[in-house]
């Protein structure tokens, strides 16, 4: 591991000025992808700015009804929340299905949405990657692309998204909340928050360097069946080849995203008129641009299934 120093910062304020004072500095939570990452040396960061004592690890009602969950709330306490648990089940859901109860305790809101790609390539300091190294190729295209992405992919990359709660929030359209040195907050809609790889796989959100995440919000409960379906290889600790996160109403309407299928979490609104006539209809529309590799066409009929399964457990609840 590369030297790095280290300071714990006491006010959001703070923790963005300290990463805009130091050139390489990085924010760090709870530190489950972070660490490894700096362990094999593919983030080198010099100095960690540590932001698990800015006190925003609190779940509060909004004025519009639905919940600011504080950035530093632990995947665990998200999970049992018992207003997410009814009003908002597939993000409830869509935690539990994600990594182990340990890991869970210790990773954090803004740390899910920032984890980053599961590629083996990307892992392999050996192999060409232009997310690890911009430039230096991609080992995956043409290589072994089984987790790798179906849809939105580019010729430079086609990492997928390892999140499955980021999957959830984008069906229920959640908002990040930010903060920047020079005190400047926005808010940005899930569905702009991360990027597709185009020609810069390393740039993988819309936050700046010094953007500090400080809450995400959820707008006032949609209601209707909500459920998260994660298809693996293990039943247990693998991250997903296709999810389904999906709001459905009694008259068959409603919503759906898919993840392990892009480098974002796949979500496509015009799809979505198609639920009342069945799952094929619907992933037709939303993977029409699809462009599978030789090893991964299986997750185009897999989105379908796994939709279909998801839509007659809506139809019997
Ligand atoms: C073995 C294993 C299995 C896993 N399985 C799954 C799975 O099945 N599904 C799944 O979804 N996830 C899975 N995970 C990933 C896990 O959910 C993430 O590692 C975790 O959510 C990251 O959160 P963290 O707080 O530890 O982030 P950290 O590691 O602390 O940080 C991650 C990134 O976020 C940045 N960051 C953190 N907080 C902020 C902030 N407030 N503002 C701006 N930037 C910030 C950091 O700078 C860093 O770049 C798995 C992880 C492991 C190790
Ligand atoms: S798919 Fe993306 S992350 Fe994987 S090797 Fe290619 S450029 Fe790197």
């Amino acid at each position: 591991m590369k030297q790095f120093t280290y300071e714990r910062a006491q006010s959001a304020a703070d923790a963005a000025a300290a990463v805009a004072r130091h050139r390489g500095a990085k924010f760090i939570a709870g530190g489950t992808n972070l660490l490894d990452l700096m362990k094999l040396e593919i983030e080198t960061p010099t100095h960690l700015v540590d932001v698990n004592r800015l006190g925003l690890d609190r779940i509060e009602p909004t004025a519009e009804g639905g919940l600011r969950i504080g950035a530093l709330v632990r995947n665990t306490d998200l999970a049992s929340d018992d207003r997410v648990r009814r009003d908002y089940a597939v993000l409830s859901r869509a935690l539990l299905a994600g990594a182990s109860g340990q890991l869970r305790n210790a990773a954090t809101t803004a740390g899910n949405l920032l984890q980053r790609t599961r590629c083996p390539y990307f892992y392999d300091t050996a192999q060409p990657c232009n997310k690890r190294v911009p430039g230096s190729g991609c080992g995956a295209i043409g290589g072994y692309s089984r987790q790798h992405a179906v849809v939105g992919s580019s010729d430079s990359c086609i990492a997928t998204h390892p999140s499955d709660m980021a999957v959830a929030m984008r069906v229920l359209d959640a908002n990040v909340e930010t903060v920047r040195a020079d005190g400047r907050t926005r808010v940005i809609p899930i569905a702009d928050f991360h990027r597709l790889p185009g020609d810069t796989p390393h740039i993988e959100t819309t936050l700046q360097g010094d953007e500090l995440i400080t809450a995400v919000t959820l707008p006032k409960p949609l209601g209707g069946k909500q459920s998260y379906r994660k298809v693996r290889d293990r039943a247990s600790y693998a991250f997903a080849l296709v999810s389904v996160a999906a709001v459905i109403g009694k008259d068959g309407a409603g919503r759906v995203a898919f993840g392990g299928v892009a480098h974002k979490p796949w979500r496509v609104e015009a799809a979505e008129a198609a639920m009342p006539r069945g799952a094929a209809a619907v992933t037709e529309r939303a993977f029409a641009e699809a462009r599978p590799t030789h090893d991964n066409a299986f997750k185009l009929p897999l989105a379908t299934r796994t939709l279909t399964a998801v839509i007659q457990e809506a139809r019997t609840a």
